[in-house]
């Protein structure tokens, strides 16, 4: 075991080593586990990442534990005082957060710096929790009665993220938690970990007191560890969905509460009297943004009698414009994908897709930049049928799928019976027939000539179906919801004018 140990600390020291981050500083992971963290356009190992085992899952735990009492009764004003001194670091700070991101995520700089504005704008939804927590009053409920209504934190809540959003995600889960008086544990992606312990350093720079967010890193052994600790009041997971499942399935069989959000096949719907140039701009920036590593990435779009072949023809052309690159370097404008055996899997639906019936119209394997990066290319598929893998199955990467349908019925029936249901939208210039889509359409967040409709801070996050499992959605009020508990009082206080203690003051009504 020493020497598995010696090795790997020789190992991370050429390779720079991300290890824990446990009571407000970095922690060495003594598992003797680890694994690879690459600069995916570079296609080279970076860096190793400790993994935690049982013992320090638990340590963090503890610590998140005994920080809960001190920082559940830190006042709500010096709480949002806190939060808007997070804010401002990392407003500050966001270019070198991206740069992380860019680095071991491979998503380009103008991309990642998205990233974290989107990831800080529920930073700043949770500077207003003196608001959000606010509880109801009902005066003289019954004669001399009141009844009020507050909420509480749940305690020690943790957070295990993917790898296609490593700062906005955990920003999503944490910032909500900890404003509403929890303390935190975070567990990221193994394949991009680093962003996680930036934040927590400056987490610990605004003044958060030690052991109220804390970073273990590491795979199934930590996440289990996660799921069956006794003192974890609750569970936030974002991934695919067969992760999601067990995530719920294990957590509530524990005893908590669990938000699962899982994977996503989005449709678009082009109707024949759409604007096709808008709709096409949006597709391709929907579908090839980040390589198409998005929870929320347009990956199929169901075209409608005439504008199939308008829409393919208008996307077609678009896509030699689409520079590929590092996405460190200017102009670049999709990167590569995060790792060499996703890039491969992604690349397999060229093959699979011709096979059983589609027609490659776009084959990224041959626009792919040479080098060792984890490259593929702008690929666009038409023609794909509900059978095809290319259609059932959620690629996340650069491959658009198209099919043709002869009716809005078709279409919908389509959107309806995938079995994830995350994001949609549709493009049309109907209103009537938008309105319609949106009463019909089964799925958790909608776009009207809108592609990727993520909803502001404001408003909260969470699909349909397989892609979510649990009943809150996340951050915004669902979020605040999610990590409290509620508490109704209901109080009587002697009548004063009647009452027989002296109060040392005349009483009289
Ligand atoms: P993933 O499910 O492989 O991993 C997510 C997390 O689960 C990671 O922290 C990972 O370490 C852990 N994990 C992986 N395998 C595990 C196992 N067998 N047991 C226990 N834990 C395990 O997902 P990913 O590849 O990192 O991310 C991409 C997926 O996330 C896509 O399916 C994407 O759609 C989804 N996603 C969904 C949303 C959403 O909001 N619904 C947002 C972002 C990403």
């Amino acid at each position: 075991m020493t020497e598995v140990l010696e090795q790997k600390e020789a190992q991370a020291t050429e390779l720079g080593r991300v290890s824990h981050w446990i009571g407000g500083q970095s922690v060495p992971g003594a598992s003797g586990r680890s694994g690879p963290v690459y600069n995916p356009a570079l296609g080279i190992q970076t860096k190793e990442v400790d993994f935690a085992s049982v013992e320090e899952v638990d340590r963090a735990v503890q610590n998140a534990k005994e920080a809960f009492a001190g920082w559940r009764a830190v006042s709500l004003s010096k709480r949002q005082e806190l939060f808007f001194a997070i804010r401002e670091l990392v407003h500050q700070r966001r270019d070198e957060i991206a740069a992380i991101l860019t680095e071991e995520h491979g998503k380009v700089f103008s991309d990642a710096k998205g990233e974290v504005q989107r990831g800080l704008e529920v930073i700043e939804y949770a500077c207003g929790i003196p608001t959000l927590l606010k509880g109801g009053f009902s005066e003289q409920a019954s004669t001399g009665i009141d009844v009020y209504s507050i909420r509480q934190p749940l305690g020690v809540v943790a957070g295990i993220t993917p790898f296609n959003f490593p700062a906005m995600v955990p920003m999503w889960m944490w910032a909500p938690a900890i404003a509403c008086g929890n303390t935190f544990v975070l567990k990221p992606s193994e394949k991009d970990p680093s962003a996680s312990n930036y934040v927590a350093e400056l987490l610990k720079e605004a003044g958060l007191p030690d052991g109220v967010f804390n970073v273990v890193h590491g795979d199934k052994v930590a996440v289990d560890a996660v799921l069956e600790h006794p003192d974890i009041a609750a569970v936030s997971f974002v991934g695919s969905t067969p992760i999601a499942r067990y995530i719920y399935e294990t957590g509530t069989k524990h005893g908590k509460r669990v938000q699962a959000l899982g994977g996503a096949k989005n449709h678009m719907i082009v109707l024949p009297d759409a604007d096709i140039d808008m709709a096409a701009d949006a597709a391709v920036s929907a579908a090839y943004g980040s390589a198409g590593e998005r929870c929320m990435a347009i990956s199929h779009v169901v075209a409608v009698g005439e504008a199939g072949d308008k829409l393919v023809a208008a996307i077609k052309e678009r896509l030699p414009k689409i520079k590929v690159g590092n996405g460190m370097d200017e102009g670049v404008e999709m990167g590569p994908l995060v790792t060499r055996e996703h890039r491969d899997k992604v690349a397999s639906y060229l093959d699979s897709g011709p096979e059983q019936g589609a027609t490659l119209v776009a084959d990224g394997r041959e626009t792919a930049p040479d080098g060792n990066g984890f490259f593929l290319g702008v690929s666009l598929l038409d023609d794909v049928t509900p059978e095809m893998d290319a259609y059932k199955d959620e690629i996340f990467g650069p491959v658009l799928g198209i099919t043709r349908a002869d009716t809005y019925d078709e279409a919908i029936r389509m959107v309806n019976e995938n079995p994830y249901g995350n994001g949609t939208a549709i493009f049309t210039r109907d209103g009537g027939v938008a309105r319609q889509f949106e009463f019909d359409v089964q799925a958790g967040m909608v776009g009207v000539n809108v592609p990727i409709p993520v909803p502001v801070a404001y408003y909260s996050f969470g699909g349909w179906k397989q892609s979510l499992f649990g009943d809150r959605h996340i951050y915004g009020p669902e979020g605040i919801d999610f990590y409290t508990r509620g508490k109704v009082v209901t109080s009587r206080w002697p009548d004063p004018a009647t009452s027989k203690v002296d109060l040392g003051f005349p009483q009289t009504r």
